[in-house]
């Protein structure tokens, strides 16, 4: 199978599916897409790459590494208060093998169709096994969640329960059947795109929680001159995480695991009924964990003792990862 035969088997009539989106002037199959951004929004753009043996481990399953390899992108569409609209691909595979690309398209078009995501564009090379998405959405001009925005006093919160995921990494070969529900939520994240665009004009900042909630809390605090605490009374933990890893673990790898794809937001206090009058219409679970204050840095508190974490999350090139 040639580059362009796979293009057209896999990609190109999928993706004339969802061309269903009046602003796709030309997809796939010309020299670049068109596109048409509504008057009045901002393009909002994002890539991600993920490369087998670094972000997933060698052998994981195919629709799998299509699925994630959207949803970390629109998790950061997510944590900017995007609606996504187009997404790109550069796919370089060691061979073109057909249930290998079944799959992949498989994982990545049920995503893409539930967000109403068109694929417009990429491109296809021969080499180690790699994923780069590209994904563009728009915002009404002005509107978009950023880091910066937090104030001190600020409320803090996450969506879902973090650290599933990255217990879920570690135990892929369980068979023990907590450890199956965690290894669904490292394996198929779900971006919280509905709860970033309730958070337009509620949130204060936001962030999404890729390299551990500590750190990107941190980040998030950092970017807007604050310093932050954790209540660690607060921390949603699930049933499966702790079933399968216990309290000491979980609280391990609700702090400092990655692959989470959770939003870490800030609401000022005065907006947080309003806050909790529109989560009613959002399905996933959102938690009050802590506060912005005046100092610099992350605090984690246990009983009114602040605890030693490693709060620096997951770094490329630094002799950690
Ligand atoms: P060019 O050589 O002009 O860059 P290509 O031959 O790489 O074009 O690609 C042909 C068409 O197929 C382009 O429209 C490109 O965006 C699209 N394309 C290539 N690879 C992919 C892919 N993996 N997924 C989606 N579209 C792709
Ligand atoms: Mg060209």
């Amino acid at each position: 199978m040639g580059e362009f035969e796979l293009i057209d088997r896999y990609f190109r009539s999928a993706a004339a599916d969802m061309a269903g989106r009046g602003d796709v002037v030309l997809g796939i199959g010309d020299d670049a897409a068109l596109l048409e951004v509504p008057p009045g929004r901002q393009l909002v753009a994002a890539l991600d790459t993920l490369v087998e043996g670094r972000h997933f481990p060698r052998g994981s399953p195919a629709a799998s590494i299509g699925h994630r390899a959207l949803a970390v992108n629109l998790s950061d569409l997510a944590a900017m208060g995007a609606d996504p609209a187009w997404c790109l691909l550069a796919l370089t595979l060691p061979q073109a093998e057909a249930p290998f690309l079944e799959a992949f398209a498989s994982g990545l078009f049920a995503l893409s169709r539930q967000h109403g995501v068109a694929l417009v564009g990429g491109d296809t090379t021969a080499g180690p096994l790699s994923v780069s998405m590209q994904v563009l959405g728009t915002v009404p001009a002005g509107e978009a969640l950023r880091r910066s925005g937090g104030a001190p006093g600020d409320l803090l919160y996450v969506s879902g329960t973090p650290g599933d995921a990255a217990a879920g990494l570690r135990l892929l070969d369980s068979q023990h059947a907590a450890a199956h529900q965690l290894q669904q939520r490292f394996l198929y994240p779900e971006p919280r795109i509905e709860l970033g665009l309730v958070l337009r004009g509620i949130a204060s900042a936001c962030i999404d929680v890729s390299d551990g909630l500590a750190a990107d809390a941190g980040r998030l605090a950092a970017a807007s001159g604050c310093g932050v605490s954790i209540e660690v009374s607060r921390l949603p933990f699930s049933g499966a995480l702790l079933d399968a890893v216990g309290a000491a673990a979980a609280l391990q790898d609700a702090l400092c695991g990655g692959d989470d794809y959770e939003l870490c937001f800030t609401v000022p206090p005065q907006r947080k009924a309003a806050l909790e009058a529109r989560l009613a219409n959002v399905k996933c679970r959102v938690t009050c964990i802590g506060i912005l204050d005046e100092s610099h840095g992350i605090r984690v508190i246990r009983d009114g003792v602040a605890l030693l974490v490693d709060t620096r999350g997951y770094e490329h090139f630094s002799g950690k990862g």
